[in-house]
């Protein structure tokens, strides 16, 4: 008792950790972000620039998020190492895209003692500005979600994922233009979302739902297949497959309850998809690995492609992993 007291002492003349004030601002730094990737679309110029393909696309809203995020943090945590998927010019970044605000909340809650130490230096933040761009530039909205992952010691620890369409009504309009200007939540919703996580200590922001028991229902990629997806979602014995944009979306179908496991056996997935998506899925007891079972490291010096796809499910890891075919998992050398 005497011990445990003197330790809450202690944290509270200290204040939250570093970690405790990273989580919480990078929660407010992902509202912006979503606020920006909503501005973009009501402005009506996406500026899309195609990167390795036609597939690989970059918006104004990917290049403004990311410049918001990164600046924000890199003002408040100069020491932290940050990567984010965008390559951009270094540039001065305008004042209106920096972020400022911690969520409070985040700052009360304790951090886990494993991390309490954690140094600012110590830190990896993994950012996709925009998961799902393709999605986002066909008006698929409810796809598109604002990633910040934190690894320590090459692990994911803590994330942050801003749905920023969460809520939103699609009310059967097809072109952006029509999603444009009336991009707004249904009667008496909050349009956008956001979901964080510590490991050790939780997740929060949504209601977690298990898929229903006994199917299976895979979810994968909508713009990303070829014939290795294909085989191996085919070898999970599916009830039901859905396909959808994003790694963030699809972690969020599982957290949700709408899909049991999610599977991508192809590269193309890089680590700032899965660190703040695996954080958030791990923190409820799921699993999120490659498709050989190998938990994924986020160390700053890793290679940043997931060369060796990815598999994660709330519930029931093992079966999905043990199905994946060995012509597959010859396929992709992580
Ligand atoms: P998807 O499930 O297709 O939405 O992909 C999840 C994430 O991985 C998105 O950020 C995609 O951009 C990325 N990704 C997956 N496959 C590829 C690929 N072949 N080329 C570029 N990015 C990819
Ligand atoms: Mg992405
Ligand atoms: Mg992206």
């Amino acid at each position: 008792m005497f011990l445990f007291l003197t330790y809450i002492r202690l944290t509270m003349a200290s204040g939250p950790t570093v970690l405790m004030r990273l989580v919480a601002s990078a929660y407010s730094v992902a509202q912006k972000a979503g606020a920006i990737v909503r501005r973009v679309i009501a402005e009506g110029d996406l500026g899309v620039v195609e990167k390795t393909c036609a597939t690989d696309l970059q918006t104004k809203a990917d290049r403004l998020a990311q410049m918001s995020i990164c600046s924000s943090l890199a003002r408040k945590f100069p020491k932290l190492t940050i990567i984010g998927e965008e390559d951009l010019p270094s540039e001065e970044v305008d004042q209106e895209l920096i972020e400022d605000g911690q969520w409070e909340e985040i700052l009360r809650q304790p951090c886990p003692s494993q991390y309490s130490a954690i140094k600012e230096e110590d830190l990896v933040v993994w950012v996709d500005p925009l998961d799902g761009t393709k999605e986002y530039t066909e008006g698929l909205l409810d796809n598109v979600t604002v990633l910040i992952g934190i690894a320590y010691e090459g692990k994911a620890i803590a994330g942050v994922i801003n749905q920023p369409y969460y809520n939103y009504q699609n009310n059967g309009k097809r072109t952006l233009r029509e999603h444009g200007s009336e991009a707004k939540a249904g009667p008496d919703a909050q349009l956008g979302r956001t979901i964080w996580g510590v490991l050790g200590l939780g997740a929060f922001g949504f209601q977690l739902k298990e898929a229903p028991a006994g199917k299976h229902i895979i979810t994968t990629t909508r713009s990303h297949s070829n014939k290795l997806v294909t085989d191996c979602v085919t070898a999970m014995n599916p009830d039901d497959v859905l396909r959808v944009g994003g790694a963030g979306n699809k972690i969020i179908q599982l957290i949700e309850g709408k899909a049991s496991a999610y599977i991508f056996a192809s590269p193309g997935c890089k680590k700032w998809d899965t660190c703040a998506p695996e954080v958030i899925l791990h923190a409820v007891g799921g699993k999120l690995t490659d498709v050989h079972g190998n938990t994924l490291q986020y160390n700053k010096e890793v290679k940043h492609m997931n060369s060796a796809g990815v598999l994660a499910a709330l519930r029931n890891h093992d079966y999905y992993a043990r199905r994946v075919p060995e012509s597959v998992k010859k396929a992709l050398v992580p």
